[in-house]
């Protein structure tokens, strides 16, 4: 049940509260009924997580504001595929990312002195919203997520059985996601150091005649391990995006050469052209060849 109360939004077992009151004559402003569109959403939400899969709340905030803000991201999408979600887009979190005073999200819900939204809701929401679409995939996800809510439904998970529940669900280690977007407070700066190239035949002979080889030199400056999406721009104008794992930090998480043959010239490299990585510095995200003439 879902009733208009004091507060803007509360939840409680089989009962929400929320605000937003139209004004004496009756007004309701677009930002007043989306700001009531949001709130119902997430109280209603609260239902499921934390009343079902009853995570401690006053030791792990993010274990329910998060997976009630991340699924309230989803409803919002649902609602309207063009609804301006403030928790859940990769980017909205940048501005957090980049501030000194954070600490990371495995602080315990009473030390947390600043900025609770956001350790509480906004990192952990957008952390899972990568996880889900960047990093898993969405069916991997989902079906890690459902087995990790029905295995805890009607009981009390910590943290670490959230973590096993999606590796064993989606059958791969995530220790390196754990570990940066939970225990520290790094920020992800990817950016191209270099872009080298050479003759195709100059490397493999013959059979790679009239190709170039394409070595991009990629720096990981902010410390979180995150794959890369990583847009070509060709001579003929095409463009393509190429998606590697996180994986490609496993020897060496500093840098990472992506090497390629092509027929074509490139004229324009962009990492994480959509903004879907929380990168905290873009000014190091593009290369242009040099004397392009566009
Ligand atoms: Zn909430």
């Amino acid at each position: 049940m879902n009733v208009h109360g004091p507060v803007f939004g509360m939840e409680y077992p089989m009962i929400a509260f929320c605000g937003a009151r139209p004004t004496p004559d009756g007004q309701v402003s677009p930002g007043l009924a989306r700001a009531l569109v949001s709130v119902t959403i997430h109280e209603v939400g609260h239902n499921w997580f934390p009343m079902v899969v009853a995570s401690d709340e006053r030791k792990w905030t993010w274990m329910d504001e998060w997976i009630n803000s991340f699924l309230q991201y989803y409803a919002e999408k649902d609602w309207d595929p063009a609804y301006p979600s403030q928790r859940g887009p990769a980017k909205n979190i940048v501005g957090y990312m980049k501030q000194d005073a954070q600490v990371p999200l495995m602080t315990e819900s009473n030390d947390i002195q600043t900025q609770f939204g956001n350790n509480g809701y906004s990192k952990p929401a957008a952390g899972l919203v990568m996880l889900r679409e960047q990093v898993l995939g969405d069916s991997l996800f989902d079906e890690a997520f459902r087995e990790y809510s029905h295995k805890w439904m009607f009981k009390h998970p910590q943290p670490a059985d959230f973590f096993r529940s999606i590796e064993d669900g989606a059958g791969e280690q995530l220790n390196h996601f754990w570990r940066g977007w939970f225990y520290t407070t790094y920020a992800n700066d990817q950016g191209i150091a270099s872009v080298e190239t050479q003759p195709g035949d100059s490397l493999l002979g013959a059979s790679r005649a009239g190709e170039t080889y394409y070595r991009i030199k990629i720096e990981n400056k902010g410390g979180l391990v995150l794959p890369l999406q990583i847009e070509l721009t060709y001579d003929d104008g095409s463009k393509e995006l190429v998606k590697l794992p996180a994986d490609v930090w496993r020897r060496n998480e500093l840098v990472f050469n992506y090497g390629f043959f092509t027929k074509k010239t490139v004229t324009q490299v962009v990492l994480d052209p959509k903004e879907v990585l929380a990168d905290v510095d873009r000014t190091n995200n593009t290369w242009v060849k040099p004397n392009t003439i566009s």
